[in-house]
């Protein structure tokens, strides 16, 4: 008997593209306001999720879709944060 595992699925908040979460890059909004770029998918807190992927990094920063769905301003910085995780991610798959 092989044991199916559902893989949990999310959407992109930038191009609305359902990928298994993994494969997604998480920010969080911390029950003390904070946005963080949760590598770990341990951080708690409301999340969202985006595509490591420069163009929907971009969208979800700057048109504002990160900020809707997190319901809280997110501060530019967070685009390198969310690029510089991308490369570290990119680097360990390596
Ligand atoms: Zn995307």
């Amino acid at each position: 008997m092989v044991k199916v595992r559902k893989v949990p699925q999310r959407s992109c908040v930038a191009c609305g593209r359902m990928r298994p979460k993994r494969e997604l890059i998480r920010v969080v909004r911390t029950p003390a306001g904070e946005i963080k770029v949760d590598l770990t998918g341990k951080v708690s807190g409301r999340g969202a999720y985006v595509c490591p992927e420069a163009p929907c990094i971009e969208r979800g920063v700057r048109e504002g879709r990160l900020q809707h769905a997190l319901g809280v301003a997110v501060p530019a910085e967070i685009a390198g944060e969310l690029q510089r995780a991308v490369d570290l991610v990119a680097a360990g798959r390596r």
